[in-house]
């Protein structure tokens, strides 16, 4: 594939969600590192994309219109990326808008639980934390509660407050994943799995998964991201050739303080494998 990108980085996140970087930031740090086609895909909303394909057209770098869909299968939070989205789709404008007004209702419950710990005041903490008043979320919680000084780092803070089973996280409903994969179709996406090796389900968990979302009309998985090791990355390289789904290749980059891996800068996918970048 002669005409293929050269260095794709399709999932990253902008102040629009839980990212450091504004949109145009993260566009000018992207084209900086090399990156030549970029998706913006922020948690659960559309927001940051206008900004970001302006300064990505005036760098000329490609640019894709993205997200990161938050759902609820099988009791576990999964992440649904959604690459090459038209952000006028009223199907999914609305679905997002529906999972946003959840998040502020979470987030409160998040206080409250916290308070219980012995954490007081970090709702509002977290809320003077997010750029988008929409989008408050656990990392938010989680740099708030390191700038009391309470915990060294937001890894420390999720093993002890803020991950499954701990005083501050709270259950939550987000999209069914047939939902989410429905609303990135009717928009003219492509549905991937983000970060496949990152949920808490075992092999017979991520095979269901992986058989409801291609029922669906999912078509990809990210098999390079930021949080796959080198042995993850081989079994999801596995899984996308068996499947037959297209493999994407993904930073997740936040920003510098909390990403492993800055833009554009992941291995390449592995040989054999169709990039999902040849579908955008
Ligand atoms: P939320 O959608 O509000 O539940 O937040 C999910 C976000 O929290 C992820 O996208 C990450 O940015 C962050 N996050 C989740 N787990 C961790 C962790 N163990 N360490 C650091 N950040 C995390
Ligand atoms: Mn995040
Ligand atoms: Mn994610
Ligand atoms: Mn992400």
């Amino acid at each position: 594939m002669s005409d293929s990108p050269r260095n794709a980085d399709l999932h990253c996140h902008s102040t629009a969600s839980d990212g450091f970087l504004p949109p145009i930031e993260v566009v000018r740090r992207a084209h900086a590192n090399g990156v030549d086609l970029l998706a913006l895909t922020d948690h659960d909303t559309l927001s940051g994309l206008d900004e970001a394909e302006a300064e990505a057209q005036r760098l000329e770098m490609g640019f894709v219109p993205g997200v990161e869909v938050s759902v609820t299968f099988a009791r576990e939070t999964v992440h649904i990326v959604g690459l090459g989205v038209d952000r006028q789709n009223a199907t999914l404008v609305a679905g997002l808008a529906g999972l946003r007004a959840g998040r502020d209702e979470r987030a409160r419950r998040m206080g409250k639980a916290l308070e219980e710990a012995g954490l007081p005041g970090v709702y509002e903490g977290a809320c003077a934390m997010a750029q988008n008043p929409e989008m408050v979320g656990r990392a938010h919680f989680a740099r708030y509660i390191v700038s009391t000084g309470r915990m060294p780092d937001v890894s420390t803070v999720f093993r002890h407050y803020l991950g499954k089973g701990k005083p501050g996280y709270v259950e939550h409903e987000w999209a069914k994943l047939e939902d989410a994969v429905g609303w990135i179709r009717s928009a003219g996406g492509i549905a991937v799995v983000a970060h496949p090796a990152r949920y808490g389900l075992d092999m017979h968990g991520l095979d269901h998964l992986f058989d409801r979302f291609v029922e669906c009309g999912g078509e990809g998985v990210e098999v390079v991201s930021g949080s796959h090791s080198r042995d993850e990355v081989a079994r999801y390289a596995e899984l996308a050739l068996k499947r037959n789904l297209l493999a994407s290749r993904a930073s997740d980059f936040h920003g510098v303080s909390e990403s492993r891996m800055d833009l554009g800068q992941c291995p390449p996918l592995p040989s054999g494998l169709v990039p999902v970048w040849a579908r955008l």
